[in-house]
């Protein structure tokens, strides 16, 4: 059987590589641009690693450690540093330090007497067994403050998102089970603590997993996985469905008995509009946020000591136009020469769309320096990627989406669908999704 893997991101790649080693199917990727990698690429330049998407995955989750060892990429991981344990939330105009165990942050002075006070009633706020977005159970639960500090800088670090916009169900599912199941966030978390430390794990708290990287960046991995991939470079506008399928690309057509899907969702409702309208029309539904990274190199010597850590989000009253920053030389050896500092700024997302498109986005990334980290020195190097569709948003209709995507594989027996617009937007959560292809098509 022939089958063709359209998208060469994370998701497309390591799905055709494992039905490459796993079937013996003959298996053709199809990207559209000149190379692989889609959000995840990294880039070497004047001595510098810069990542222009994902820098990294949590060692919580097994998938993508499982592919790791599984193609023999282990002796390229690396574990972040030491220092990078130290994250920070710019808030009442300073930098603030998060401990590990976010219940210690009732001792300082990050909250309000009046946040802490809310904090308090938590346990005895009745749960609400329904979906509902990340702003609605925050402010419910713990309320405004604890939103506004931590919760929404958080939302913005890991989806660029919105918290009135975020389906709980969908992106923080296993803190919405912890209240279903225990009927308190503190009550649950508190339990649930204890039970790992009595399974002699991390005491450090839920909250402690690590990051880890490859020395030469997320992208070795996917160039790694693709070395022994048929890679055609070209871009698919439609599909046709007869007993086979034929993929239509700009200037050639394919024909194939199957076809997988790994394009972002707005991709595939363009491909599938002549095949399922409606479904076509319901793709459409899930909205991107925006978001451009702009990576400036300094001299270290001088900077202040807050750069010898992971990085910062900001309060969700505070921010201007940057959502993040990340020392990534403070993160990962290899980043930079041991003199030098490598800074990424994430710009705009779903709070400040328009911000992703501005045109002097390396001042915009100076000025938030200056102004949340005190950082004066001018840069030496900067590079810049804008993603204008970079992070798909997971809506309170996303339970709904998931249906129609169901239903339409069942209507169209061949036709399988992934990407990180469906099952979550992590590297994990890509190969994870790469994982049940593989069983389905097996
Ligand atoms: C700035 C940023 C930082 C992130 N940081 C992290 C992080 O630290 N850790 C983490 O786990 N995740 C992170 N993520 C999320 C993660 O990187 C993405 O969810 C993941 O890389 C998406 O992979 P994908 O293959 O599903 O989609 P994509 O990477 O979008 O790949 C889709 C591919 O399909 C191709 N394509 C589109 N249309 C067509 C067509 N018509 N024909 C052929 N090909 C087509 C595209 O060119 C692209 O190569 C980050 C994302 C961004 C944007």
């Amino acid at each position: 059987m022939r089958i063709a893997v359209i998208g060469g991101g994370i998701s497309g790649i390591s799905t055709a590589t494992l039905l490459n080693k796993h079937t013996t199917h003959d298996v053709v990727v199809i990207e559209k641009e000149f190379s692989i990698g889609g959000k995840a690429v990294t880039l070497k330049r004047g001595g510098y690693t810069i990542e222009t998407g994902p820098n990294g995955f949590l060692d919580n989750k097994e998938e993508i450690k499982r592919m790791v060892e599984e193609f023999q990429f282990e002796e390229n991981i690396i574990q972040s540093k030491d220092e990078s344990r130290i994250r920070m939330v710019y808030s009442n105009s300073k930098l603030n330090l998060l401990p590990e165990n976010p219940m210690r942050l009732l001792k300082g002075d990050f909250f309000s007497l009046k946040g802490k006070m809310r904090i308090f009633k938590e346990p005895f706020i009745k749960p609400n067994k329904d979906d509902e977005t990340l702003e609605q159970f925050v402010t419910r639960r713990l309320g405004r403050e604890v939103l506004d500090k931590l919760i929404g800088p958080m939302a913005c670090g890991v989806y660029a998102g919105d918290p009135s916009y975020m389906s709980m169900d969908a992106t923080f599912s296993r803190i919405k089970e912890i209240e279903r199941q225990y009927g308190s966030l503190i009550k649950g978390l508190a339990k649930l603590m204890k039970e790992k430390k009595a399974n002699a794990q991390s005491a450090s708290g839920p909250f402690s997993a690590k990051l880890l990287s490859f020395k030469n960046g997320v992208g070795s991995f996917i160039n790694h996985l693709s070395k022994k991939l048929n890679i055609i470079y070209g871009d698919v506008v439609s599909i046709e469905q007869t007993d086979r399928f034929k993929i239509i690309l700009k200037n050639k057509k394919i024909d194939v008995d199957c076809v997988v899907f790994a394009v972002p969702s707005y991709s595939l409702s363009d491909i599938l509009k002549n095949t399922d309208l409606d479904f076509s029309k319901i793709l459409r539904k899930i909205e991107y946020a925006p978001l451009s990274v702009v990576s400036l190199g300094f001299e270290k010597e001088g900077m202040p000591d807050t750069v010898n850590s992971f990085g910062y989000l900001f309060d969700l009253n505070e921010i201007e136009d940057v959502i993040g920053v990340l020392f990534d030389s403070s993160i990962f050896e290899n980043r930079a020469l041991d003199n030098k500092l490598l800074v990424r700024a994430m710009i705009g997302g779903a709070l400040r769309k328009e911000s992703a498109q501005k045109t002097n986005l390396a001042e915009i990334a100076t000025k938030e320096l200056q102004r949340s980290a005190n950082i004066h020195k001018p840069f030496e190097f900067f590079t810049k990627q804008i993603h204008t569709k970079a992070i798909p948003q997971y809506g309170l209709n996303h339970k709904e989406i998931l249906k129609e995507k169901d239903n339409f594989e069942e209507e169209h027996k061949g036709i399988f669908i992934t990407g990180n617009a469906f099952y979550g937007v992590s590297l994990n959560d890509c190969i994870k999704s790469s994982y049940r292809i593989l069983e389905k098509i097996k």
